[in-house]
């Protein structure tokens, strides 16, 4: 089961993949993941990775491709895998195909999480935190009893500047942006999946797991 998974912030990517490789048995690779095992390593792109991100310059798809590779032709990866964060770009994605062609294998399906921009805002900017002991709130999902005013200490609840609508508005469109075009290569090779993540998290389960198929338990 070869997959690649895709969601914009918020969607909830996260919790769907730990249920993913929980149920299909599968690891989850997820850039930052890799690049830091393969820095760990010592290997010979790990090394040329760091050299970059020391510089704090992008790695060049060269590298992160080969780190990619190397990733998936490691043993715990032969019944498959579950891509996050990779591929970013159509010429990355492009790159996987040939990669995935040598190693005699195919993507099933890239399954994209998706959830309306507007549900996304309000999920990104409802967060507050507590200026005395650091608790956390959200205001649709985890409201604290009195507004503004922590339940735990009576502290006062403020917003991350990184919480504030404009900084997510602008998180928001440089993904789509970014996506959009990955997105459609996908359609086009017919392995995308849309999934709709503005449900419970079990229900968005069910569908993922609808589309895989039944876990032999
Ligand atoms: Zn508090």
């Amino acid at each position: 089961m070869n997959l690649v998974l895709m969601g914009l912030p918020g969607a909830g990517k996260g919790t769907q993949a730990e249920r993913i490789v929980e149920n299909y048995e599968i690891p989850h690779i997820s850039t930052g993941d890799m690049f830091r095992a393969a820095i760990k390593e010592g290997t010979q792109l790990g090394l040329k990775a760091k050299s970059y991100m020391d510089k704090g310059e992008l790695v060049p798809d060269e590298v992160t491709i080969g780190i990619v590779r190397e990733r998936l032709s490691k043993a715990d990866c032969q019944n498959g895998f579950l891509l996050d964060g990779f591929p970013r770009t159509v010429a990355q994605a492009e790159a996987l195909e040939q990669m995935l062609e040598e190693l005699d294998r195919k993507i099933d399906y890239v399954i994209n999480i998706d959830v309306d921009q507007s549900i996304l805002m309000e999920r990104l900017t409802g967060r507050r935190i507590c200026k005395d002991c650091g608790a956390t709130y959200h205001l649709v999902f985890n409201p604290p009893a009195k507004e503004g005013v922590c339940d735990k200490c009576g502290g006062e609840l403020y917003q991350r500047a990184d919480d504030n609508s404009e900084t997510v508005a602008n998180r928001l469109e440089v993904n789509v942006k970014q996506s959009k075009p990955l997105l459609d290569f996908y359609e086009t090779k017919g392995y995308l999946r849309n999934i709709n993540g503005d449900q419970d998290i079990n229900d968005v389960f069910e569908d993922i797991r609808a589309l895989l198929g039944g876990v032999s338990e």
